[in-house]
């Protein structure tokens, strides 16, 4: 089956695509002058389409934080 392939491709499909990692921060900091913070963003390499994508970063180090503010 073909359909292995098609799921590979749509890991990074529909992700805006940047040439290099300094054209992706651009883009992270014109995100955030247009549209406001949008949590921490990294710009990372991708490995199947060689391009450069817009992530979030992991939040395993705010975790440790967020138990201060108990609702
Ligand atoms: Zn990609």
């Amino acid at each position: 089956m073909a359909s292995k392939r098609r799921i590979r491709r749509n890991s990074c499909t529909g992700k805006r695509r940047y040439e290099s990692a300094s054209q992706a921060r651009a883009a992270i900091s014109g995100l955030f002058r247009r549209k406001g913070f949008q949590g921490y963003l990294q710009a990372y390499p991708c490995r199947f389409c060689a391009g450069y994508h817009l992530g979030h970063l992991p939040k395993e180090k705010s975790c440790g934080r967020t138990h201060r503010y108990r609702h």
